[in-house]
């Protein structure tokens, strides 16, 4: 994926704005409870907005701990540079665990198979493996049954005494802590406790506990523990509207999805739109083509929903999105090929959000920009460094603002 600027007669663009991210970052850690730290997740290329961009400006603008799924994502963090903190979590029989442990990375182990790899992998290199024990309070993902963490937990206190780990994290994943007041969630917290109350008991001493995503770290405050695991909100996402606006948590949508439209033209009524006509002109009218399909990530089930500001208006996919394309009717106004479309962004410039997106498609914000594609550039504005999104570095991030939203 690119990380430069696209050439001028570019298509389709995906601006990150790593300033709106490093001042969502501060912000999140500021809501972060009685002191814990913030864990970045930037798993996914960073939801879709770049892996290496993304950790980067996530570590300036204060997190102390970064998250990633896969040891592929980890490992590529390290390539990179990073030497802080790092928790990875998605682990299969066989994975790179002695790759994992020889760079620093904290691994994770929801089962005594994954502890058994960690220690024969910990023995070859030579090294005291940063182990986190993941505990299912009730999210039925991974983790361990509350029936198998005793069983766990001990395993775990020996190879401490071994010396090939150190468990240094005791951890666990809501199911609906989007849904203030849903029942799992206090049931989860008790479980949590109880779950760290055996660890404990055991002997184990970690450095951090933590249970929070996003909105936990957004609602819950009893649940934020020694470290809060962000990731949506880091890029400016609201977990759920039901939640709240981005705004209502001083957080601003890091990703802007704009196409230049590859063609406008005039037709009569009654034209069908796109493959299997689910649309048709009410009358003569003009049509604007926006060259982004579902191969880059926009999806097929906005089909006649998904909203997109061409020529100062909001308008609605008109029939069906294809692979690289959609049309939208312009009414009575005028356009012109080369003429910009937002397809989603902060949402103050009259412009969609990926949550009108997500409206528009039956999915979620995450989805929306997780899955833009591998084609469309990455172009990275705001700086990369330093402090803040107000100017304080406009020499790296100026020049690709100058045509933003004209
Ligand atoms: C993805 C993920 C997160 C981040 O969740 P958000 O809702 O995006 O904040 C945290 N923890 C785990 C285990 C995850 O898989």
């Amino acid at each position: 994926m690119s990380d430069v600027s696209p050439p001028a007669a570019w298509r389709l663009r995906a601006d990150i704005d790593l300033g709106a991210l490093r001042a969502n970052v501060r912000a999140l850690r500021q809501r972060a409870s009685g002191g814990a730290g913030l864990m970045a997740v930037v798993k996914a290329d960073g939801y879709g907005h770049g892996l290496l961009p993304c950790a980067r400006a996530a570590r300036r603008g204060g997190a102390d701990w970064l998250g990633a799924a896969t040891p592929e994502e980890a490992l590529a963090l390290r390539a990179d540079g990073d030497t802080g903190p790092l928790l990875c979590w998605l682990w299969t029989p066989g994975g790179p665990w002695r790759e994992a442990i020889e760079a620093g990375i904290d691994v994770s182990a929801s089962g005594l198979w994954a502890l058994e790899e960690i220690n024969a992998a910990a023995r070859a290199a030579g090294r005291v493996a940063r182990v986190h024990l993941k505990a299912d309070t009730g999210l039925g993902r991974n983790g361990a049954q509350p029936a198998d963490w005793s069983a766990l937990v001990a395993a775990a206190r020996a190879a401490e005494a071994e010396g090939t780990a150190r468990v240094t994290g005791v951890w666990s994943h809501f199911a609906c802590a989007d849904e203030p007041g849903h029942p799992s969630i206090a049931a989860q917290q008790a479980a949590f406790a109880e779950a760290l109350a055996v660890a404990a008991r055991a002997g184990l001493d970690p450095e951090v506990r933590h249970f929070a995503n996003s909105p936990a770290t957004l609602t819950l405050p009893g649940a934020h523990y020694d470290l809060v695991r962000c990731g949506v909100s880091v890029y400016g996402l609201s977990p759920s509207p039901e939640i709240g606006q981005p705004a209502d948590f001083g957080l601003r949508p890091v990703m802007t999805l704009r196409a230049r439209l590859a063609a406008v033209k005039r037709v009569p009524g009654g034209h069908g739109v796109s493959y299997g006509h689910r649309y048709t002109t009410p009358g003569e009218t003009t049509l604007a083509l926006v060259p982004a399909g579902y191969a880059d990530g926009i999806p097929r089930h906005a089909s006649g929903s998904g909203p997109v500001l061409v020529a100062g208006k909001l308008r609605t996919v008109a029939g069906r999105v294809a692979m690289d394309q959609f049309v939208v009717d312009l009414g009575g106004d005028a356009a012109a090929a080369g003429d910009e479309a937002v397809l989603f962004g902060p949402g103050d410039r009259g412009e969609p959000t990926a949550e009108d997106w997500a409206r528009a498609a039956g999915t979620i914000s995450y989805e929306i920009v997780t899955r833009i594609g591998p084609r469309v550039p990455r172009v990275y504005i705001g700086g990369e460094g330093g402090e803040g999104g107000e100017g304080g570095e406009g020499g790296e991030g100026g020049e690709d603002e100058g045509g933003e939203g004209e």
